[in-house]
């Protein structure tokens, strides 16, 4: 199925004029074709794109509306695979630093596609940092080959599709009649995640509480600073039904944490302390579990190793997102049969998806037949 040079040229005019359909406007569209060793050509495409939430969003340390991603394909002999980095601001990563990250990405260099290890290790080499420029080559990575195999990732990787997880829906911090109403119009969903780590969290949660009794997820975003107090609000938040309690204290308090784990009667999971898989073995002495996010971990198949060292550590896993399009969702998707909780309504929060895949049915994280990350354009 080579392509010839007429039928790229075909290719290239259409996708430029997709890049003016609306969301895309103002976006420059990015594609290098590359010559290789590689029986057939790879062509690189990346854009910048802005996510708008459909409400601000509100954690311990921010209030945003509007979250930077670049999408990006990965088309081989006429397949395209579909990847995103997303860049919550606090993070460090921008539409810049993804653009200059990914205009250093040289497919030339590959001799086979198939070889993720090979070739993620040397993108990964390219600089340090940079987990979410990392995360959407991997992803569409992954998704081209999944396509070329004619199989979505969870048949690859032999995961039951149908032992995936509730995921949480985040409720964000609000007065208590808008609380009131957002806990309402998220009936579908099984479990609540709370965001806390301010000085209204016993409101919030007593908020929830006066409107349904479904288990909550407690995210305190490093927002508690004071050992004692923190184990107080975790044997609080032990009586109010809450399954677990994430990053409660700063990343750099690591003794304070260490104690708290020990003494905590709810599980404790780290988040901005855990990024990539050199991260787990010191958080085992940290927490109870750690939260795997692609767009920390550099993507799928560091992922994958993550959540098979954890289990080996005995540790709980716990699949996160960020805000983030069905493409990045479903690709994290691949991987929660795996998982005891997941977070993955990332592509809920957002008012402008370019993709659909992975669909939250009946408040289930549910697996789209389709090979590869599973996620199509709308
Ligand atoms: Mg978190």
């Amino acid at each position: 199925m080579k392509q010839n040079r007429r039928d790229f040229f075909k290719t290239t005019g259409l996708l430029a004029g997709s890049a003016l359909v609306s969301g895309y406007t103002n976006n420059l569209l990015t594609e290098k074709i590359i010559g290789n060793k590689m029986s057939g050509k790879i062509k690189f495409r990346y854009k910048p794109y802005t996510l708008e939430l459909k409400h601000v969003f509100t954690v311990a340390t921010n209030s945003r509306t509007t979250t930077p991603v670049v999408l990006t394909e990965i088309e081989y002999e006429g397949i395209i695979g579909y990847g995103e980095a997303s860049m919550p601001p606090y993070l460090g990563e921008s539409h810049q630093t993804v653009l200059d990250f990914l205009s250093k990405v040289d497919f030339a260099k590959y001799e086979n596609i198939f070889d993720l290890e090979t070739i993620l290790a040397d993108i990964d080499s390219i600089a340090p940092g940079n987990p979410a420029a990392k995360a959407s080559v991997d992803i569409a990575l992954h998704d081209l080959i999944g396509k070329l195999m004619n199989q979505p990732w969870y048949n690859i990787w032999g995961l039951n599709k149908d032992k995936t997880p509730y995921t949480s829906f985040t409720i964000g911090i609000d007065k208590p009649d808008v609380v009131r109403q957002k806990v309402k119009e998220a009936d579908e969903y099984k479990i609540l995640k709370v965001k806390l780590g301010r000085d209204n969290d016993r409101e919030m949660i007593e908020t929830i509480r006066s409107v349904t009794d479904k288990p909550i997820t407690a995210d305190a975003n490093q927002g508690w600073t004071d050992r004692q107090y923190a184990l107080d609000m975790i044997n609080w938040l032990n009586e109010k039904n809450v399954l677990f309690v994430e990053q409660p204290m700063p990343k750099i308090q690591v003794e304070d944490l260490k104690w708290l784990t020990q003494h905590s009667p709810l599980p404790t999971i780290g988040d901005e302390s855990v990024q990539r898989l050199s991260d787990v073995v010191k958080a085992r002495e940290i927490f109870s579990g750690i939260n795997i996010k692609l767009m920390k971990s550099t993507g799928m198949r560091e992922a994958y190793k993550m959540i098979t060292l954890a289990r080996a550590l005995g540790m709980k896993v716990m699949l996160g997102c960020m805000t983030e399009t069905s493409c990045a969702i479903s690709a994290a998707a691949q991987l929660s049969p795996l998982v005891d909780w997941a977070d993955l309504d990332g592509a809920l929060l957002i008012s402008n998806d370019v993709y659909e895949g992975t669909k939250i049915i009946d408040g289930k994280v549910t697996l789209s037949p389709l090979p590869g990350i599973g996620a199509k354009k709308i």
